[in-house]
């Protein structure tokens, strides 16, 4: 009898860990949970703000697989994108939540001058390119390069395609510019040159078999590149100018901040369509910038 319930109470002690551990991942991470995750591709986020943390652990419950994105404005407001995924595919916005909403900071962020209009500049043409889509996002995106009738350069992952078909159609019928991201966002460096070569192709038809041409520039995922990848390509090899650092700040002013300090005729401005904050950044650049003259296009339309 003393056995049993010695038994019982091991058993008993090593749920208990268990339970404990599980609670403390959550909390310090909360990249994984049982069925919902907040980690984003690529880019593994490991501080999450805290008031994401604690609205996540007080509202959303663990019954749907859900992707999480939220866009940290001004740091003051947050609001928070939930997705409910099928397929591995999220396909529809089920809650925006705005919490937190103080009055204003301190520090002005962005003064908007609309009224100071200066005059066209025919040499102020800017290249806005995109990486790692498409996504549920990538229609946010173009709604916005739609509404203000511009165009920009979208460096697609292949492994995104798949689901994703309707939104490669509509980037190429809005007249965008599609590049080849690779396949599977590997690091060139660590892939065999059959590999490498495996990746592009890979990309390159999932591409043609939508809208019958191939993609016209490469981006190496990461941006790095090594001779083994100039070797092997036909195309030109696009970097970037700006780094708008989105994937990190999740802040749609702090994006849009970091490309006015940095504007200049001829730039390259790297963003991911993937992002909420990446979509609402712009809102506020592309109104500021038309206004101050600028023209978006398409990289190759940059150096022609
Ligand atoms: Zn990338």
């Amino acid at each position: 009898m003393k056995k049993i319930i010695f038994c019982i109470l091991i058993i008993l002690l090593f749920g208990l860990i268990i339970s404990n551990q599980n609670n403390t991942y959550n909390k310090k991470y909360i990249n994984y949970n049982k069925n919902w995750f907040i980690e984003y591709p690529h880019f593994t986020n490991q501080k999450i703000n805290q008031n994401l943390t604690n609205y996540i652990d007080s509202n959303i419950k663990n019954d749907d697989y859900l992707f999480i994105d939220y866009d940290y404005i001004n740091n003051n407001t947050l609001t928070m994108y939930v997705y409910k995924e099928t397929n591995n595919i999220a396909t529809s916005t089920t809650k925006v939540f705005i919490i937190n909403q103080k009055t204003k900071t301190s520090t002005p962020n962005i003064q908007y001058d609309f009224l100071n209009s200066k005059l066209i500049n025919k040499d102020k043409l800017i290249a806005l390119t995109f990486d790692d889509g498409p996504n549920h996002n990538t229609i946010k995106v173009l709604n916005i390069l739609e509404k203000y009738n511009i165009k920009a350069t979208f460096f697609v992952l292949g492994i995104n395609i798949s689901g994703n078909e309707k939104i490669i159609s509509r980037m190429n019928n809005l007249k965008m510019e599609i590049g080849n991201h690779m396949y599977s966002h590997s690091l060139i460096t660590k892939l065999s040159t059959e590999k490498i070569q495996e990746e592009i192709t890979k990309t390159d038809e999932l591409v043609y078999n939508i809208i019958g041409k191939y993609p016209t520039l490469i981006r190496p995922s990461y941006g790095i590149y090594n001779q083994k990848l100039e070797k092997n390509i036909n195309r030109p090899l696009i970097l970037w100018n700006i780094d708008t650092l989105d994937w990190k700040y999740h802040n749609s002013t702090a994006i849009a901040t970091k490309v006015f300090n940095n504007i200049n005729h001829g730039n390259i401005i790297l963003m991911h369509d993937i992002y909420n904050a990446t979509a609402n950044s712009l809102e506020i650049i592309i109104p500021k910038l038309l206004n101050e003259g600028y023209e978006f296009v398409t990289v190759s339309e940059l150096f022609t």
